[in-house]
């Protein structure tokens, strides 16, 4: 049951916290409700969810309008300049900002409407499995660029680790990320905070916490396996 799934995933993230030596405040618990029927958002937002995640724009947009208005919408897919303008201004944060041209979309639809977008900049660590992210090496030549921009703010990090059966294998590329927003944050660049760390899925979000996760992202283990054929 969706309740229980969620109790077992706070409880998890409190687990993890305590192993850190985090406090749970710390860390956020987006709801990556992708392919899911408003009905269960519904369900999920009644358990007291209230920070969703989806990855496509149209599901988004529909799901937006059909849910309470005091939930906070994070988009964590892969983003088309052609459709930011159906976003801004109604998520409170973009996880996947990989290219300046992207940014630079960002900053118009944001500046069209008089707001600053929050954005993440997604970093591809693990390089042989993902096709978007920009490298660690570009990392913060791209975030110069962004920081440019006075319609969007970069708030962090985000990076999607591959799936993996034992959790572990992916502890390196958490780490590596964490030194990366540490090296970045010393560099003090105006405009720019690294207060945020998006990382960690169902398969590896206690690891993630351990090393320094802000926000996890777990859509299975709260929904339950996801059901392409029916979106
Ligand atoms: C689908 C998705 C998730 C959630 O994955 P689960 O393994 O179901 O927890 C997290 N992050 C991104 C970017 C996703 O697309």
């Amino acid at each position: 049951m969706l309740k229980d799934n969620l109790s077992r995933v706070y409880e998890n993230i409190k687990i993890a916290c305590e192993k850190a030596g985090r406090d749970p405040s710390e860390v956020t618990l987006i709801a990556v409700s992708k392919t899911k029927p408003i009905e269960t958002l519904k369900e999920a937002y009644d358990a007291g969810t209230r920070v969703f995640g989806e990855n496509k724009v149209q599901e988004l947009d529909k799901k937006i309008d059909a849910l309470p208005k005091d939930i906070s919408w994070h988009m964590i897919g892969h983003l088309q300049r052609n459709k930011v303008k159906y976003i801004a201004g109604r998520v409170s944060l973009i996880h996947s900002v990989d290219s300046y041209r992207l940014a630079e979309e960002i900053n118009i639809q944001a500046k069209k409407r008089g707001i600053v977008i929050p954005v993440l900049i997604e970093v591809n660590v693990a390089e042989e499995d993902s096709k978007f992210g920009v490298s660690v090496e570009d990392t913060e030549e791209l975030i110069r660029q962004v920081a440019e921009l006075d319609g969007v703010k970069v708030m962090g990090l985000m990076t999607i680790a591959p799936y993996v059966v034992d959790s572990e294998e992916n502890r390196w590329i958490f780490h590596k990320i964490k030194d990366l927003s540490i090296d970045i944050a010393a560099k003090n660049i105006d405009n720019v905070s690294m207060d945020i760390l998006s990382m960690g899925m169902t398969g590896d979000y206690m690891v993630a916490i351990e090393e320094g996760a802000t926000m996890v992202r777990v859509g299975t283990g709260i929904f339950g396996e996801r059901d392409y054929g029916h979106i």
